[in-house]
C-alpha cells in the first residue's frame, strides 16, 4: 500500500469532514446540505485489454460526477495502482467546489483506472485508454462531462480519448476532453496552467502577508506537471531559491537552491530525479521540515499528516496537489499560523485553462498564450481575494473560506433549479 492510503486515511471521509464543517459555519440548510453531500452519479466499469503477450487483462475504471448543477461535469482522469472509488469520489467533490471557487460554469467529476502505467508499454496504454473511453461514451461529451489529465495521464492520452469519441460520433469532437495537444484543439498555456495558477496565488498571498519572495526558499514535493511548473516559476518569476524537490523515488535538498531547469531535464530524460547530482538526498521525514517560506505539495493526497505537520516551517503552504493535507494536519498548521492556500483555490489554474480550452473548441477560435495567462491571472487573483474576504467575514480559515465560496455557489444553483420532476 502506498503512503497516500496509509494509516486508515480515507480521502472521501476527509472531504466530507471539511464539507460538513463548512456547511455548519455557513449555516447551510439541511436540504441543500443533503443534496450536495453525495455524488449525483457513480460509474464503475470492468473492461478487457489485450496485453503485449496476447493475454487478456481485465481492468477496473471509475467516473464519478459529483455535481452538474452549474454545467457539464469536469475533472481529470488518474491512471494509478492506488486508485479507489473513494479516492475518485473525493476528487470529484473537490472538483465541484473548485470550479465554483473560480466561478466556472462547470460541475465536478473525476475518473480513474486501477493500473500501473509505468509497467504498461505504449500499445497497452493506448488500448486501455481507448477501451476505457468507449466505456465512458454514455456519460461523457462536451455538454455532459469533460475529462482532463491528472496523475499519470497526459496530452497523448487525451488525444486518444478525443479520437475514440470522435470516431464513434463520426466527426471530430475536440471539446470532449481538455489538456489535448495543440494541433487537435488544445489551448496554449494549458500544460503550464496548474503550476502557473498556483504561483499567481502564492504571489498574491505574499503581498497580502507582506512577505518577500525574492531570494527566499521554497520546497516542492512532486515533480510532474504541477510540481515542475510551480518550481520553475517560483524560481524564474519570483526569484525564489528552490531548496527541496521530491518525486516518488527520492527527496533532494540543496540550501543554495537547485537548478530547476537541470532537474526537469534529468526527469524528462530518465523519468526520475534519482541520480540527479545537483542536490543531496534527504529522508522523507525531513523533507517537509526543511526551512522555507513557501511549501508546495504537488504529488498526492495524505502527505502532510498529524505525524509531520508540527515540523513544517513554511510560512505559506500552497496545495498544488489535491488533498495533500489531512484535516488533523490542517488544524496543526493553522495553530502554527501557517497561511494555507487550499487545493480548491491553489490548483484551480488547471481547470480554469481547461475551461478556456473548451470555450476555444466550442468557438473554433484560438487565443494567444498572453491572453490565456492574462485571463488566468485575473481569475486566480479575484478568487484569492474572494476567499480571503469570505474567510474574514466568517472568521474562519482560508480552507473553509474557499469551501464556503464554492459550496455557496453550487447551493445557489441547486436551490434555483429546484427538483425535477
Ligand atoms: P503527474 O503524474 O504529472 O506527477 C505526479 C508527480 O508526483 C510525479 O513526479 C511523481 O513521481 C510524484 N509522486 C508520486 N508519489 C509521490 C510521493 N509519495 N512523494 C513524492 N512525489 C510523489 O501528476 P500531476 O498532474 O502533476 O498531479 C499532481 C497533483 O496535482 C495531483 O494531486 C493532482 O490531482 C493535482 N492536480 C493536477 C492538475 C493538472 O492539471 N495536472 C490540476 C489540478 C490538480
Amino acid at each position: 500500500m502506498s503512503d497516500q492510503h496509509q494509516n486508515g486515511y480515507n480521502p472521501w471521509q476527509a472531504a466530507l469532514q471539511v464539507y460538513d464543517e463548512a456547511a455548519r459555519v455557513m449555516d447551510l440548510s439541511y436540504d441543500l446540505w443533503q443534496r450536495m453531500r453525495l455524488p449525483e452519479r457513480e460509474f464503475i466499469v470492468h473492461f478487457p485489454v489485450r496485453m503485449r503477450d496476447g493475454k487478456i487483462q481485465v481492468f477496473t475504471g471509475y467516473r464519478v460526477q459529483h455535481s452538474t448543477a452549474r454545467g457539464p461535469a469536469k475533472g481529470g482522469l488518474r491512471f494509478a495502482p492506488t486508485v479507489t472509488q473513494e479516492e475518485v469520489r473525493a476528487l470529484a467533490a473537490w472538483m465541484a467546489w473548485k470550479c465554483a471557487v473560480v466561478n466556472l460554469p462547470f460541475g465536478g467529476a473525476k475518473g480513474g483506472v486501477i493500473c500501473n502505467p509505468k509497467e504498461l508499454e505504449i500499445g497497452e496504454l493506448e488500448r486501455l485508454t481507448r477501451r476505457f473511453a468507449t466505456e465512458l461514451i454514455p456519460i461523457i461529451g462536451p455538454e455532459r462531462d469533460i475529462p482532463a489529465p491528472d496523475v499519470y495521464t497526459n496530452p497523448q492520452i487525451m488525444a486518444w480519448i478525443m479520437d475514440t469519441f470522435s470516431m464513434i460520433k463520426g466527426y471530430a469532437v475536440p471539446g470532449v476532453v481538455t489538456g489535448k495537444p495543440l494541433p487537435i484543439g488544445g489551448s496554449r498555456g494549458r500544460g503550464e496552467a496548474t503550476g502557473r495558477g498556483c504561483v499567481y496565488v502564492i504571489q498574491e498571498a505574499a503581498k497580502h502577508l507582506n512577505l518577500k519572495l525574492q531570494g527566499t526558499a521554497a520546497v516542492v514535493q512532486g515533480f510532474g506537471n504541477a510540481g515542475t511548473i510551480a518550481a520553475k516559476y517560483l524560481q524564474e518569476d519570483c526569484g525564489m531559491k528552490i531548496t527541496g524537490i521530491a518525486d516518488s523515488m527520492i527527496c533532494l535538498h540543496q540550501a543554495r537552491g537547485i537548478d530547476i531547469a537541470a532537474a526537469i531535464a534529468q526527469k524528462e530524460k530518465t523519468g526520475t530525479l534519482a541520480g540527479f547530482t545537483g542536490a543531496e538526498e534527504i529522508g522523507k521525514e525531513d523533507f517537509f521540515a526543511l526551512p522555507c517560506e513557501v511549501l508546495v505539495p504537488a504529488a498526492y493526497e495524505n502527505q502532510i499528516t498529524e505525524q509531520n505537520a508540527a515540523r513544517v516551517k513554511a510560512r505559506i503552504v500552497a496545495e498544488a496537489a489535491n488533498g495533500p493535507t489531512t484535516p488533523a494536519a490542517d488544524k496543526i498548521l493553522q495553530e502554527k499560523g501557517v497561511f494555507m492556500l487550499p487545493d480548491i483555490l491553489a490548483n484551480a489554474g488547471g481547470v480554469t485553462v481547461s475551461y478556456f480550452e473548451w470555450v476555444q473548441d466550442n468557438y473554433s477560435y484560438f487565443w494567444r498564450e498572453e491572453e490565456v495567462n492574462k485571463y488566468l491571472r485575473e481569475i486566480m487573483v479575484n478568487s484569492f481575494n474572494e476567499v480571503v474576504s469570505t474567510a474574514k467575514k466568517h472568521n474562519t480559515s482560508m480552507r473553509l473560506g474557499a469551501y464556503i465560496v464554492g459550496i455557496g455557489r453550487v447551493a445557489e444553483s441547486v436551490r434555483m433549479r429546484g427538483i425535477f420532476p
